[in-house]
Order: C-alpha cells, then sequence, then structure tokens
C-alpha cells in the first residue's frame, strides 16, 4: 500500500488502517489500494522538497566528520558544511560581521540566545509568542506584553515598555515574524526600530516566516533571526541562529567540549584552562549535524531559486481559497489578532460551533484524508485571549481528551506552503 500526499479529499465511503511502524492509523481508502492523504500540517513541519532529499543522497556516501580530519572526506565535508553556512547567510541577507549557528532547531536557537544574554538583560515579550520564543528567558527579567490588536497597538506597546525600563542595562526584545496559531504577520520592521530607538536590541522568531516569504535581517533590521530547518522543507534536527556576533563571542559556550575549545591545557594547580573559540564553532560543540545544515541550505537554494514573487503569490491564492471556503461554513470561526484585513501565511486556525475540535481533526483525517493539527500550539496564553475562555490544557502542544459532544474549547489548524 502506498502514500501520496494531494489536495484532493479522498471516498470518505471507505476506510482502512494503514500498517505504519506496526501502528494501525485509520485512513481513507481510495481506489487499487491507493491511500490519498492531504497533509495540511506545514506549520508543524512541512514536507522535505524532492530537491533536498536527491542532494542529501548524492552526498550522504560521502559524508566524514568536519574540522577535524586531513582525509578527502572530511574536507570534503568541511567544505559543505562552511558552505552550507554562507549559503544560509546569504538566504538570510546577513551582515558581514553577523555570525551564523547551526543549531538543533528554533527552540536551540531561542534558548543558546537566552544563554548569551549578558547577566542584567531585560527582556520583553509579547503574550502571543509560541513557547520556544516566550519561555527560554526565564532566568531574566522578563516583562509579557498584553496580546495587541492592531499592528499600531504592537508598536506603541512595545514602546510603552521599553520606555519604563532601566535605560542603562542591556535589553532583548522577542518576536515572531508570523503566528504559528492565526499565520497573521507581525510587524516586525517598525518593532526592530522601536526597540533600536530605545537601545534594545531584538530577535525574530522567523520559524513560521522564513517558509512562506524572504527574510532580510539587513532590511527587518534586527539583530538576529532563529528560524528550523524541518518547516522550511527540510528534515528534522538543523535549525539556525544567526546575527550579531559580539553577545554570542563574550557567552560561555552552549555545549562545552570538542570543536569548541581551540586550546586546552592544564594547570599546575591540576586543574584544566580553556581558550573557546569566537567564531561559530564556539557554540556548535561535538561533532555537528552536518547533514542537517546541508539539507537546510539545499532548501534555501530551492526556495530562492523558485523565487519568493511565485510562491508568495501561489500560497496567497491557497490562502485566500481556503478562507473563502470557510467563510461559508456558519459554524466556523477562524481565529485572528488583527482582524480580516491582517496579511498572512498559509496558517489558519479556526473553532467549529458544536464540535470539539479533537473530534473534528480525527473525523477530518479518517473520513476525509485531512491532516491538520489541533489543541493549543504550544501557544496556550494566545490561544486563551483568541477563544476568550479558558481552554484545556492538558495537552500542551496537541489535543487534549474530550468527552464526545463537549464543547470546543481548543481550536484546529491547516496550513500549507506553496514549497511543495
Ligand atoms: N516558533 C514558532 C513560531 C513555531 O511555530 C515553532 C514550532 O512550531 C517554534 C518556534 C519551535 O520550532 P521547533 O519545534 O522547530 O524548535
Amino acid at each position: 500500500m502506498s502514500v501520496t500526499t494531494t489536495t484532493a479529499a479522498a471516498d470518505r465511503s471507505v476506510c482502512a488502517p494503514l500498517p505504519v511502524l506496526g501502528r494501525d492509523v485509520a485512513v481513507p481508502l481510495v481506489t487499487g489500494g491507493e491511500v490519498t492523504y492531504a497533509a495540511l500540517d506545514y506549520a508543524a513541519s512541512a514536507p522535505a522538497l524532492q530537491r533536498v532529499w536527491d542532494d542529501v543522497a548524492a552526498y550522504a556516501p560521502y559524508y566524514g566528520s568536519v574540522h577535524r580530519g586531513a582525509g578527502y572526506l572530511s574536507q570534503l565535508s568541511t567544505d559543505l558544511f562552511e558552505n552550507a553556512r554562507r549559503t544560509v547567510a546569504a538566504f538570510l541577507d546577513c551582515r558581514p560581521e553577523d555570525q551564523l549557528v547551526f543549531t538543533r532547531s528554533t527552540t536551540d536557537s531561542l534558548n543558546l540566545l537566552a544563554r548569551a544574554l549578558p547577566a542584567d538583560c531585560q527582556v520583553f515579550v509579547f503574550e502571543t509568542e509560541h513557547h520556544a520564543s516566550l519561555l527560554p528567558w526565564q532566568d531574566h527579567r522578563v516583562t509579557y506584553l498584553d496580546a495587541p490588536r492592531t499592528h499600531r497597538q504592537a508598536v506603541e506597546t512595545l514602546e510603552r515598555a521599553l520606555a519604563d525600563r532601566d535605560p542603562h542595562g542591556p535589553a532583548l526584545v522577542c518576536v515572531t515574524g508570523a503566528s504559528n496559531v492565526t499565520g497573521e504577520l507581525w510587524p516586525v520592521r517598525e518593532l526592530a526600530a522601536a526597540a533600536h530607538a530605545h537601545g534594545a536590541r531584538i530577535v525574530l522568531d522567523a520559524a513560521q516566516l522564513a517558509p512562506h516569504h524572504p527574510v532580510s535581517l539587513r532590511d527587518l533590521d534586527v539583530d538576529w533571526v532563529a528560524f528550523s530547518g524541518h518547516k522550511l522543507y527540510a528534515p528534522f534536527g538543523s535549525g539556525v541562529l544567526a546575527g550579531r556576533a559580539d553577545w554570542l563571542r563574550a557567552a560561555e559556550p552552549y555545549l562545552a567540549g570538542g570543536g569548541a575549545s581551540r586550546k586546552v591545557t592544564r594547570r599546575e594547580d591540576g586543574g584544566v584552562d580553556v581558550e573557546w573559540h569566537e567564531s561559530a564553532a564556539r557554540h556548535e560543540a561535538g561533532s555537528p549535524n552536518v547533514i542537517g545544515a546541508y539539507a537546510i541550505a539545499s532548501a534555501c537554494k530551492a526556495l530562492t531559486e523558485a523565487g519568493w514573487d511565485t510562491l508568495v503569490a501561489r500560497e496567497q491564492h491557497l490562502v485566500e481559497t481556503v478562507r473563502a471556503g470557510l467563510a461559508r461554513i456558519p459554524e466556523v470561526r477562524v481565529l485572528s489578532l488583527f482582524g480580516d484585513d491582517a496579511p498572512r501565511v498559509g496558517v489558519i486556525s479556526f473553532v467549529v460551533e458544536g464540535w470539539n475540535s479533537s473530534h473534528f481533526a480525527a473525523a477530518l483525517s479518517a473520513e476525509y484524508g485531512i491532516g491538520v493539527r489541533d489543541g493549543l500550539f504550544c501557544a496556550h496564553p494566545l490561544v486563551r485571549t483568541l477563544l476568550g475562555t479558558d481552554p484545556q490544557t492538558q495537552g500542551e502542544c496537541g489535543a487534549p481528551e474530550a468527552a464526545p459532544g463537549e464543547k470546543s474549547l481548543n481550536a484546529i489548524r491547516v496550513s500549507f506552503g506553496a514549497g511543495t
């Protein structure tokens, strides 16, 4: 039995179990044993591009450990790894003095940055953030900002909070480029200008922005950007933190170990002295995920070659089509912070009156072959604000258990992109 992904709805009258890793999953069966499935959960993880799989397969027989060996494969891998760094830096339009660290994911990147903040750094973050950008700052003084209802309000809220801060200490603002719940774009350039006007720095969580729009550090004038490979049509396990080098260079290495250290010597008192690298290697201790970095670079090239104008236009057409379809169903309420006219990417969350979201999502999968996400999307405060009620919080990111017929307390999310 094979599985193909498509946007066409499957024949809902016939359901069959699909053996996946020894587990049966109910999916609709179309003809000849072919399963048709529309995986509309790109905001969680987008399917890797064929081009990425092909590039990885071509390189896989030749990989070796980077930065270490004199052998041909080691040198080849070192070149590919460092070329990948340059490709991704170009994709993000980094400034020449910026540093680009390969990490495991956006979560990893933001935790790395949190560890690199000066000790007295004050952090400002909207309550609407994904937990990955809401939570890593707990070791610092954090000001959580209320959810704004317009872009203007977002900028004014930030400006007010920054005006009240201690103007002498360092400060960081963390903001998402596109919401993983509503898909709405945030006014990043304006927020960056407000941050800088008040002497603060800003990090952009581009996990949901980078797969849908070009991200330019220079143009947005953000200090750092973080994103994940697996949402950008590359496989799991690799991510990026790019931006200003000074705090990263001054910080203790994120992980202590080989690759991050330039020189290690025994002291007379029996201890050990370490000189750490000042380059990105400082925060990349251990054998890095070379294939992951290579895959991200491959995805960056593929998206750039496809052309952002084409990708954005195609995706916006899909967004309008899905929103128009949902608008025809009276029971559906689409969730939005900034209103109907807000610019957005292919991430749409909604509730269906009279339906529990987890049952609705299960029915979409089992009867129509449409895979969506339901729950709180790792953004509890935002979903709470959007629903105007206290959602069920048993399931951190996914769907909590609910009794049949229970009122819809969580949301359903469809997400897609034009990359595949
Ligand atoms: N930020 C946003 C806006 C996200 O949507 C996500 C994941 O859904 C993350 C951060 C965390 O990404 P990862 O799980 O790849 O670390």
